[in-house]
């Protein structure tokens, strides 16, 4: 069965200091409800539409990274709806109508290793206020309350084409996009909120579904997979899949039905009277690619073309704009590229919990930074402690913020210096890891591993080229 995933992501361009048509500030989060707000934005009769300069800017920068064509006359357009959060009753949007494109068209992004994603149309739009139940949820409340400080918030909606029939490839591409419009400068991914995700799903035989406010791009992929998994089964039962929006249950992780799907005529779009067209002109593009910060894509090519580093490393590196910074901060300190990405890519992360590996809050958990890791290669290139005790003090780093040398000294001190001890506890994990030992008998990368186990049953104290020797030594012997 033929599955088709088309994606419709909100980005908040928080880089913008104002509201998208009125002076009010982007820095809504944790204010006053409705202190944030003036007559524009509040929708009020006799208001008029400002267009924020900056904006059309921002959106161009991201329809140019996704290979968008941008045209050089923009217009915007009234999306009619009623929601209580919407208080002029329309959205101010962008619309392709009358030879007037949105602000890029006809794009597309490469993402994953070699996939590829068409991109529809890229739209500046204003962001709606916020319904505020008043037990949490709609069922179970008496009352709602409307929140406007996020009404006119600038908004970059991001419209693919169905190109994704893999919930995993969803994801990938998913972080793709908020490395670039992290590296733009122009979304803080990491603020509650700032990018939301509403995902298409078909399955063949039946119609097209609309899931609606994805939170997070994990929950997206959870998502995608449960909607392909229930349309699957109706269709397989005989059972209509009517076209419909639903929404996501992030707590019991389902889809619910909310209500029919608007038809495109029900929204009744027609151009805006209050703002007129707007020329860009030809230069406007011209003159803007040069200001454009580097792009993911671009830096991983330097990466790897300029620091010698593998593809791979380079690309998990560029997925994520926090860890690339910290990547180029610490071989400022330590120009040693190649040993700095390695334990960057592949030890640090492993101390990310798992709930923080997307966003780009990756290391704010670690009391880790550039001079740790920095000094950490420096001790093992030197040769001043080896990589299985250096694997060892960045465990303790992590979690304290010692410098290595430091942690390296205090473990110096209490150092297991006598061999008989050691021989013990190497004689206490031959005993206890058979499997292992006859493994290393094979394999003497293994013994690698029992080293390891040695080194936790002498809690990191035991001299580890001492062990290996001794490991080494009871391998050669019961051979
Ligand atoms: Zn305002
Ligand atoms: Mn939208």
């Amino acid at each position: 069965m033929q599955t088709k995933i088309g994606l419709e992501i909100h980005c908040q361009l928080t880089g913008l200091k104002s509201k998208l048509f009125c002076s009010c500030g982007t820095d809504y989060r944790g204010k006053e409800p409705n202190s944030n707000v003036c007559p524009t934005c509040l929708g009020l009769p006799g208001t008029l539409p400002l267009l924020n300069k900056k904006a059309v800017e921002f959106a161009s920068m991201i329809s140019l990274a996704l290979d968008c064509r941008v045209p050089e006359e923009i217009m915007f357009y009234r999306k009619n709806y009623f929601y209580p959060d919407l208080p002029k009753n329309f959205q101010l949007t962008q619309y392709n109508a009358y030879g007037i494109t949105s602000i890029g068209v006809d794009g597309s992004l490469q993402y994953g290793d070699d996939k590829v994603a068409r991109i529809r149309r890229v739209q500046l739009e204003e962001d709606p206020g916020r319904v505020v139940y008043e037990s949490g949820s709609m069922e179970k409340s008496l009352y709602a309350l409307v929140d406007y400080n996020r009404a006119g918030i600038p908004l970059v909606e991001i419209v693919t084409e169905p190109d994704f029939s893999d919930p995993k490839d969803v994801r990938l591409f998913l972080n793709k996009i908020t490395s670039i419009v992290e590296h733009l400068g122009v979304c803080d991914t990491k603020l509650e909120g700032s990018v939301r995700c509403d995902v298409n799903v078909s399955v063949q035989g039946g119609l097209r579904v609309e899931i609606k406010n994805v939170g997070s791009f994990s929950e997206a992929e959870k998502a995608v997979r449960y909607e392909i998994a229930r349309q699957k089964t109706m269709v397989s039962r005989n059972i209509e899949v009517k076209a419909e929006t639903r929404h996501w249950d992030d707590a019991r992780k389902i889809t619910k039905e909310s209500r029919s799907k608007e038809e495109e005529q029900d929204y009744r779009y027609f151009p805006e009277p209050d703002i007129p067209a707007i020329t860009l002109g030809k230069d406007f593009v011209l003159s803007l690619k040069p200001s454009m910060p580097e792009l993911p894509d671009a830096r991983k090519e330097r990466f790897i073309s300029a620091l010698g580093l593998s593809p791979h490393v380079a690309q998990v590196l560029i997925e994520n704009k926090e860890l690339a910074d910290f990547f180029e901060l610490t071989i400022k300190l330590y120009n040693s590229p190649k040993e700095v990405a390695n334990w960057i890519v592949t030890d640090l992360i492993s101390f990310v919990d798992e709930k923080d590996r997307e966003g780009g809050n990756l290391l704010a958990g670690l009391k880790v930074g550039p001079e740790h890791i920095a000094e950490l290669a420096r001790m093992v290139e030197q040769n001043t402690v080896n990589r299985t005790m250096a694997k060892q003090i960045l465990g303790q780093v992590v979690r304290t913020g010692e410098m290595p040398s430091v942690v390296a000294r205090k473990s110096q001190a209490t150092r297991i210096a006598d061999s008989s001890v050691i021989a013990d506890a190497v004689e206490a994990v031959f005993k206890a890891e058979q499997s292992a030992v006859a493994d290393a008998r094979q394999n003497p990368n293994a013994a690698n591993f029992l080293l390891g186990k040695v080194m936790q049953l002498t809690k990191g104290r035991a001299d580890p080229k001492t062990a290996l020797e001794l490991i080494n030594k009871k391998l050669r012997e019961t051979t």
